[in-house]
């Protein structure tokens, strides 16, 4: 099952108080995770990562925030940083490897960082689900290729949000990025131009733009930051 309905499912607006989100569950392995949201690792440090971090709001660990983590890990999820606890199980000494859970204020999704305090400084690697649409009345302003392999989308009311993205179809740019996912970033950036940034959830299509595939996979393509606009003269250009 790859389909989804916006207006039967509320997936991104925790305005309403709930959402719905579809797991996938292997029991004989104790796996658990996303069926359609994309899994989105953030380690690099960018200005986009900056902003999207100083957002989130610290909570406890949910059923969601265990799809992240192995089964064993999922008790670490409760245990203190050194930060606040010197005795906590996650620290050892003055070095700390914990897990920190948070949700997405703006978009209801889990968030879980992983700490990692070494002789060399604090380390946060954070571990998310991409929406799989943006909010109802959402309209996307622009689009960005961040460092890391990271795509976000800014809205024209300005939140800034990962790029939604099916886990079957995640998104590649540049040079280095294979048919496949680049394949998926230029049919998504296609349908945005083509609805002036209004459709937004993630329908996994493919492009029916080869230039703008050869887009996709070309130095311009990344990093960068698009607005739709422009992508409309870009889909027209090519
Ligand atoms: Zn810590």
């Amino acid at each position: 099952m790859t389909g989804f309905a916006p207006p039967e499912l509320n997936l991104t607006d925790p305005g309403r108080g709930y959402l719905h989100f579809v797991l996938y569950t292997e029991p004989r392995i104790s796996a658990a995770g996303a069926a359609w949201n994309a899994t989105v690792t953030i380690e690099a440090s960018t200005p986009y990562v900056h902003e999207w971090v100083e957002r989130l709001q610290r909570c406890q660990p949910s059923a969601l925030h265990t799809t992240f983590v192995d089964s064993q890990e999922i008790p670490k999820l409760h245990h203190p940083c050194v930060d606040e606890d010197t005795a906590s199980p996650a620290a050892q000494g003055e070095r700390c490897y914990c897990l920190r859970t948070w949700t997405d204020p703006e978009y209801g999704l889990p968030v879980v960082g992983r700490h990692h305090r070494g002789i060399g400084g604090d380390r946060w690697t954070y571990l998310t689900y991409a929406p799989l649409a943006l909010r109802p009345d959402d309209v996307v302003a622009s689009v960005i290729t961040d460092r890391g392999d990271l795509f976000w989308a800014r809205t024209t009311t300005g939140v800034l949000s990962v790029l939604p993205m099916l886990e079957a179809h995640a998104y590649g740019a540049g040079p280095t990025a294979g048919t496949g996912g680049a394949g998926a970033f230029a049919a998504y950036l296609q349908q945005l131009a083509q609805s002036q940034g209004r459709d937004t959830a993630a329908h996994g299509r493919d492009t029916e733009s080869r230039a703008l595939l050869n887009w996709a996979r070309s130095t311009n393509a990344s990093p960068k930051k698009l607005h739709v606009a422009e992508l409309a003269t870009l889909l027209s250009d090519l």
